[in-house]
């Protein structure tokens, strides 16, 4: 066949690219360069299916001439990548009364009439788009033909040629449609993508000798193991083998019933070794769609095996381990988001489980967040990164951004392929659906359950995603099972990034995950989470309400072996991996009740009146605490605490050491604007280290930095870095200061901003690197102008978003933090900086 301008057969040599025809046209050229047996098949460009949509009519008839006097075809969608998806395949065009009696000679009448039938329903469903239940299964070909023309007023069109055209038109359509468009951008698409098409001549199926169709794929899609699966059904077209409630055969042997392997071994054979041709030639594992006909295999179709997350990164590192594909590009196939997901806990079968209601384990996982009742109300919660799960009647396209905003989705109605599972699961967002007995009010943001409990918005609930449950409160969950897949490729990871990551951990469990998530240290410990336990925040409430600075140092006193405690066990933890520290941070009223009820309890436990406490709550109230007496402002009006932390540091050091994990500590001052603070708080902590070693007799090393949180830190970093060994941006509070935009409050517009374009992006989640940025790049040049060498950071949230990495990486920073389930992200973000 020449090359129409419009179509292009798909020959080893044709000129095809998944840019202008799709990825199918490109997967199948590929398969052909291989020598599989694929059938002829003819690729149409995006262009021409963009004209098709908008009224331009091809021409079917010269194509079809391809295809012989009596072409039977399929049609099959080829976006430029396969995950953007397309509108479902047709067989069996061209099929009418004519090409049955032709058929019927070769492949029997019967079956015959079933490829026409078929075909007359397909078509009036999927692009007549006629109701589905004047259609169905078992109704005759008279009956489809009878029900077509009553519902259209006019005969089936039984020119193949007129088949072909509608058919191109409403998948040519389908693709512009509201919601395809949206299901395409929620997985990255842009709203110009384009979609190409495939028509491929029929292999059928169906007739004498060996007939049938399958699928094949050579892992698990689960955990990526390598494992033969699939379906093969005799008599059978397209992937009807997958859906069959009977008569499907096995692939291979199976004590649970007959395999092709056993029906058909030669050809069993040719197919094992056509998959194996395939992996190594699309440097992929792909599932193969196959069809034989009379005895002759015929290779339909090929597509990456769908898969998990967790199959994704064992995949990646099976091809590289068997020299399929190189490990930089094991690396660059997955993408660090995708890593989270395989992070994701699962509810802990063991703990207590407050089941509300049940419904359809629809996308795996487990989830937990404050109720939202909108789409909208989970982008709010979310651009103030708060954890929210959306709880709707049911989803609809408007609702995929927030629904790609939540953490977990719990919905009333729908099934295992409502709009909200098929969402959710694409999102990798663990889903309920078909949570009945639920009764919603979305007016009234409530939800209550059949037996009368009612939640409301902001209520915290779980998800379990995997077992089809709702939970109230936060449930205990279990990290996830990590395999030796993503260990090896966290090896890999670190091997070829060039930049550190560290975790953001407070508590001994946050520096266990960290490790198991291979972080190089620890590159943040907020202190002050150590006082928010029960019993410390008695003693750090009796050190607020001391009279004078004996009282506090007695309560600080009691502190210090808490604090050097918590310390010792995170040493020992991080087995001599560096960890930072640093020293208290929040205004001191975050420790005080804020109820009238918490005022009365706080004043029986001091033994105090009622109108004492108040008037020391009062006393310390501020009208804008964040900019007020907090972090290093403390820190010199009460030295006694910072006296007390670093004491806590040392002797937590000397103590590692006896125990065989030796460390030298960083210890980082919060919130400084000025040269001064850092020389006052360093002399005294120098004191205290003197102290300490003249006390225990030990010698330790430990270094001093500060974290940059202050648009004037970053201005003056030429002169703070005199006194400093080290530097780590906070990029939340230097957002906040620079923007002048508080983060607690900024979620109640930034929606608005963000859409409007004030904003490209919420630059709490995405560093600003206009502004903030160029703060930091300021910052940078001028400490390390002065003191060459100085250690350079970031230990704000964007530690652990890929677009910031890429900028701290040429701002010439030696580490990102970030919180531990972020930091495998983060880490091969920064590896495929290098690739
Ligand atoms: C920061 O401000 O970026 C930071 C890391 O500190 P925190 O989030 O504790 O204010
Ligand atoms: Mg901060």
């Amino acid at each position: 066949m020449q090359n129409l301008p419009e179509f292009t057969e798909i020959t080893p040599t044709a000129d095809i690219s998944s840019g202008a025809y799709g990825a199918r046209s490109k997967c199948l050229q590929r398969l052909i360069r291989l020598d599989m047996p694929v059938p002829l098949s003819v690729a149409l460009p995006f262009i021409e299916v963009r004209a098709i949509a908008s009224g331009h009519r091809p021409d079917t008839r010269a194509l079809l001439e391809a295809f012989g006097k009596y072409p039977l075809i399929s049609v099959r969608p080829s976006a430029e990548t396969a995950d953007w998806g397309g509108p479902g395949t047709i067989l069996n065009i061209g099929m009418n009364a004519a090409t049955t009696a032709h058929l019927a000679a070769t492949i029997g009448k019967e079956p015959a009439e079933k490829l026409y039938r078929r075909f007359v329903q397909s078509f009036s469903v999927e692009v007549a788009r006629l109701d589905a239940e004047a259609f169905p299964p078992g109704q005759s070909l008279e009956g489809a033909l009878a029900a077509y023309e009553a519902e259209m007023d006019e005969p089936f069109p039984d020119d193949p040629a007129i088949q072909l055209l509608e058919v191109l038109r409403s998948m040519a359509r389908a693709w512009e449609g509201t919601t395809a468009r949206l299901l395409r951008q929620a997985k990255g698409a842009p709203a110009e993508a384009g979609l190409g098409l495939v028509v491929q001549r029929m292999a059928l199926g169906l007739g004498q000798g060996e007939c049938g169709s399958g699928v094949i794929q050579f892992i698990d899609q689960a955990t990526g193991a390598q494992q033969i699966k699939g379906r093969y059904k005799s008599q059978a077209q397209g992937r009807e083998a997958l859906t069959a409630d009977a008569g499907a055969l096995y692939l291979t042997r199976d004590p649970r019933g007959e395999s092709l392997e056993e029906r058909c071994p030669e050809l069993f054979a040719e197919l094992l070794a056509h998959g194996a041709r395939g992996r190594i030639g699309l440097r992929e594992e792909m599932q193969i769609e196959f069809t034989v006909e009379d005895g002759a295999l015929r290779i339909l179709d090929a597509v990456r095996v769908p898969r998990s997350a967790r199959a994704g990164v064992r995949v990646a590192v099976d091809l590289a381990n068997d020299g399929v594909i190189p490990r930089e590009e094991a690396l660059m196939r997955v993408e660090p988001q995708a890593l989270g997901e395989l992070l994701h806990p699962q509810v802990d079968p063991e703990g207590e489980r407050d089941v509300f209601a049940t419904g359809i384990a629809a996308s795996p996982g487990a989830a937990m967040g404050r109720i939202v009742f909108s789409a909208h109300a989970a982008q709010a919660c979310a651009a103030q990164g708060e954890a929210c799960v959306l709880v709707r009647h049911e989803t609809s396209p408007e609702d995929i951004r927030g629904m790609h905003a939540a953490r977990g989705v719990l919905t009333e109605r729908g099934g295992v392929t409502s709009h909200a599972a098929v969402i959710a699961r694409g999102l990798g967002v663990p889903c309920v659906v078909g949570a009945s007995g639920l009764a919603i009010s979305s007016r009234e943001r409530t939800m209550t359950t059949a037996d009368g409990r009612v939640f409301r918005e902001g209520d915290i609930i779980s998800i379990d995603g995997s077992r089809g449950e709702a939970l109230a409160g936060a449930a205990a969950m279990l990290p996830a099972t990590l395999d030796d897949g993503f260990a090896t490729f966290m090896t890999w990871a670190e091997e070829f990034s060039d930049l550190g990551v560290r975790a953001n951990a407070d508590t001994p469990q946050d520096a266990e995950t960290s490790l198991r998530f291979h972080a190089d240290g620890i590159g943040l410990c907020r202190t002050e989470h150590m006082f928010f336990e029960d019993d410390r925040l008695t003693v750090m409430r009796e050190m607020i309400f001391a009279d004078d600075a004996e009282d506090r140092r007695a309560a600080l006193e009691r502190l210090l072996p808490m604090q050097r405690e918590d310390l010792l066990a995170l040493f020992e933890i991080m087995e001599g991996k560096p960890v930072c520290i640093r020293l208290f941070d929040p205004p001191l009223h975050e420790f005080l009740p804020q109820n009238r009820e918490g005022v009365r309890q706080l004043a029986e436990a001091m033994d105090l009146s009622v109108s004492r406490v108040n008037q020391r709550i009062e006393a310390l109230r501020e009208f804008n605490p964040m900019l007020g007496m907090r972090g290093v402002r403390l820190g010199i009006t009460v030295p006694e605490i910072y006296d007390m932390q670093a004491r806590a540091i040392f002797e937590a050091t000397v103590e590692a050491g006896r125990r065989g994990a030796p460390i030298e500590p960083e210890i980082m001052i919060p919130l400084v604007s000025a040269k001064r603070e850092v020389e006052l708080v360093k002399g005294r902590i120098d004191s205290v280290a003197a102290a300490v070693r003249a006390e225990s007799g030990v010698d330790f090393g430990y270094q001093i930095g500060v974290i940059v949180e202050t648009p004037r830190a970053a201005l003056r970093a030429g002169e703070i870095a005199d006194h400093v060994d080290f530097m780590s941006f906070g990029t939340n509070d230097l957002t906040q200061m620079t923007y002048g935009l508080s983060r607690d409050d900024a979620g109640r517009f930034m929606g608005t901003y963000v859409q409007s374009g004030v904003y490209p992006e919420d630059p709490f989640h995405i560093l600003d690197i206009e502004g903030v940025g160029e703060l930091l790049l300021i910052a940078a040049e001028r400490a390390r102008g002065s003191k060459r060498g100085l250690t350079l950071s970031i230990c704000g949230e964007h530690g652990g978003n890929a677009e910031s990495i890429a900028f701290c990486r040429t701002a010439g920073m030696d580490y990102v933090s970030c919180s531990p389930f972020r930091v495998p992200g983060a880490r091969l973000a920064a590896a495929q900086l290098v690739i």
